[in-house]
Formats: C-alpha cells, sequence, structure tokens
C-alpha cells in the first residue's frame, strides 16, 4: 500500500508534534510547516526525538500562494491544520492578526482544495471555546456557539467554511471541536502549564508567588497524545462529519492548583476574598498564589464541559488518562526541567 503523506501546520506546537509522532508510527510521510522563526524552536519534536524524521517546510501560513505549491509538490493526502494564534487572552490585545491566522487560511485551503486537490482530506482544529457562553448542560455537536473573543469568533468562521465547503463542492474536510487538552510540551502562558511549572518552581524555590486570574471558570481537560488519535479518526471516518472530542468531566482552575499542590505535598490554604483571594504555603506562612486582575480576560468563558458520545459511538474514540494522571506528569516533567536549569 502507497505510504499516506500528511501536512501538519502548526507542526511546531503541542498538538502538531504529538500527531506527528501518532502519524509516523503509522509510517506517514510528515510534511510540517513551519514559519522561519520557529526553526529554532523545535524543542517539542526534539523531546518526542522525531525531529530529523519529518520534512519541515518554511511558511507562514498566511503565505497563500506557497500552501498550493507545497501540496502539489509532496501530493499530499491528507491536511491537519493545526496552527493558530492559539492563545485566548492574546487574541484580545491582537485580534486583527489573530483572524488572519485563524480564519482566513482556512478559507485558503479550502479554495486550492475544492479547485485542484479534490481528494485531499483536511482536517481544521476547532474549539470548544467556540461555545464560549453557555448554561451547565454538557456541551456536543449540536450546542448552539456563542463565542466570546477574538480567537473564538475568528475560529468560528474558519468552523463554519468548513461545513459549507463540505455541503457546496463535496470535498472531504471536517472539524474536530476539541475542547482542552494538554500535556508537559504546552505552552508555559497557558493556564495548566503555568500551574504546573509555577508550583515546580515554587517548590524548588526559583519563584515566591505565581499570579493568576479567574481561579473558578471550569474547563474540561484532556491529554493531547489521546487527542491526536481523535483527529486521524475524522480523517479516516467514512464520511466527513465534526465531531466533539472531550472528556465530560470538568475542574475548576482552583481545583487545578489544590490536585496540584497536593501531588507536590504542599500543606497550604486558602485565604481571603475576590481580588484579594491567596494561597498560603502553611510551612512559611507566605502567599504562594494570588490574583491579578490582568490576567482576566474582557468577556470570560465561565463553564466548558463536553459530551463525546457521538465520537465514542461512530470512531471508537475515547479518552485514556485521566485529570490527575494528566497533571502528575506535567508536574513530574516541570520538576526535571527546572532542576536541569539549575
Ligand atoms: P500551539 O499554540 O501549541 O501551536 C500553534 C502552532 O501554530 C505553532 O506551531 C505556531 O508556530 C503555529 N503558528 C502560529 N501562527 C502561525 C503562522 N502565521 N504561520 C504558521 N504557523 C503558525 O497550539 P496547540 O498545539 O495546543 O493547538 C493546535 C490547534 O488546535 C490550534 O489551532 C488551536 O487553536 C487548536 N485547539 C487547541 C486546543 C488545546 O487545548 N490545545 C483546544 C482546541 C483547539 P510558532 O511556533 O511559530 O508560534
Amino acid at each position: 500500500m502507497k505510504k499516506k503523506t500528511a501536512l501538519i501546520t502548526g507542526i511546531s506546537g503541542q498538538d502538531g508534534a504529538y500527531l506527528a509522532k501518532f502519524l509516523l508510527n503509522r509510517n506517514y510521510k510528515i510534511i510540517g510547516v513551519e514559519r522561519k522563526s520557529s526553526r529554532s524552536n523545535n524543542w517539542r519534536l526534539e523531546k518526542l526525538g522525531i525531529e530529523n524524521k519529518v520534512i519541515i517546510e518554511d511558511l507562514d501560513i498566511k503565505e497563500f500562494h506557497k500552501i498550493n505549491k507545497l501540496l502539489g509538490k509532496y501530493r499530499v493526502d491528507e491536511v491537519y491544520n493545526l496552527a493558530a494564534q492559539s492563545f485566548v487572552k492574546s487574541s484580545f490585545d491582537n485580534p486583527i492578526e489573530t483572524a488572519n491566522v485563524n480564519a482566513l487560511p482556512v478559507l485558503n485551503f479550502l479554495e486550492i482544495i475544492r479547485n485542484k486537490f479534490k481528494k485531499i482530506k483536511f482536517y481544521q482544529a476547532s474549539t470548544c471555546e467556540m461555545f464560549g457562553k453557555q448554561n451547565k448542560n454538557k456541551q456536543n455537536e449540536k450546542t448552539k456557539f456563542h463565542p466570546r473573543s477574538p480567537y473564538a469568533t475568528s475560529k468560528t468562521f474558519a468552523h463554519y467554511s468548513v461545513q459549507n465547503y463540505r455541503e457546496a463542492y463535496k470535498i472531504f474536510a471536517v472539524n474536530g471541536i476539541l475542547f482542552n487538552h494538554e500535556s508537559p510540551l504546552r505552552g508555559e502562558e497557558y493556564i495548566t502549564r503555568k500551574v504546573t511549572l509555577g508550583l515546580a518552581k515554587i517548590v524548588l524555590n526559583k519563584l515566591d508567588c505565581l499570579s493568576l486570574g479567574n481561579l473558578y471558570s471550569k474547563r474540561d481537560w484532556g491529554h493531547a497524545s489521546d487527542y491526536v488519535e481523535a483527529m486521524w479518526k475524522m480523517l479516516q471516518n467514512k464520511s466527513p462529519k465534526d465531531y466533539v472530542i472531550s472528556t465530560g468531566r470538568n475542574h475548576s482552575i482552583k481545583d487545578l492548583i489544590n490536585i496540584s499542590t497536593r501531588i507536590l505535598k504542599l500543606k497550604t490554604k486558602w485565604v481571603g476574598k475576590d481580588i484579594n483571594e491567596r494561597l498560603i504555603n502553611l510551612d512559611t506562612g507566605k502567599a504562594i498564589i494570588k490574583i491579578d486582575k490582568n490576567f482576566f480576560r474582557p468577556s470570560e468563558v465561565d463553564y466548558l464541559n463536553g459530551n463525546s458520545s457521538l465520537a465514542k459511538k461512530e470512531l471508537n474514540w475515547s479518552p485514556k488518562k485521566n485529570f490527575r494522571e494528566l497533571i502528575r506528569e506535567m508536574i513530574q516533567s516541570d520538576m526535571e526541567y527546572v532542576k536541569s536549569k539549575v
């Protein structure tokens, strides 16, 4: 059987690295798309031991004409479009750039595929942030979107473009509506990693206190290595369809912190209220976590919890690692990371 070729945009990111590893294990040839500026930043591929097993092409996702050439050059079978300005907080500061990276390049891919490469299967990285403001019901494929950030609105444009091209031109294009997924390869600015790395630094006396935003928003967090399998399964499906990918369990940021401090065997106590709420280390009597208004979003997303029963039924996909295992793995990795910097 012919070796399949996959093109992954955003290969230098968390999901790009895990997906590349997953596909290499299935004998794919991998073309990774990367901005020139990321070349020196391939630590994730290195950490997974695959930096020399993928072909990297320098390309900014906004360089529309180059995508066309690339798809022809490598006779690509599957495209995984993971490149994004993916940090929600930054999208409020840079809404135009966020839309330029997250929205229009998707339309560009779809146009090229429908005009020139109709056999290419296309995966778009949609997000639970599109659900935005919700009541306490779990969100599934039928839940109405209510995006609450420039990140979410840009992804919603891309999401509907994929659906539109699928219906109008019968191409194999799908959206994976993925809930939050984390790992030791998560960027340091994201809340899970910020907590696990920050607490590791505190335990190893490299940091006194960590400043955070809203402690009460709830997220459904899974492990990135489980979620890339779902991306692949969606492209092997009989017909193109969108799926919610999630664990079905959510936790607050405060839960995340409490689980982390227990893993690290820190004796702690929450004191104060609202903006003055803080976590005290009972051994030193000092605050190790406090609230900083600057980390709040202009419009918050309070509650996300996914229902992936369709993916379970039709793709036979379900998450393997639970939240505690995920956090334990991240903490172990961050403890080693901080020690290695000494
Ligand atoms: P990361 O932020 O780790 O990776 C994003 C990738 O996009 C990086 O490789 C980045 O490259 C690349 N990128 C950004 N801008 C450009 C550009 N202009 N041209 C080319 N590449 C660019 O995100 P994740 O791996 O966590 O997420 C993958 C995708 O899934 C994203 O689209 C994200 O929005 C989406 N998603 C993620 C979720 C999660 O919880 N992780 C949940 C739901 C959806 P560089 O190194 O140059 O910055």
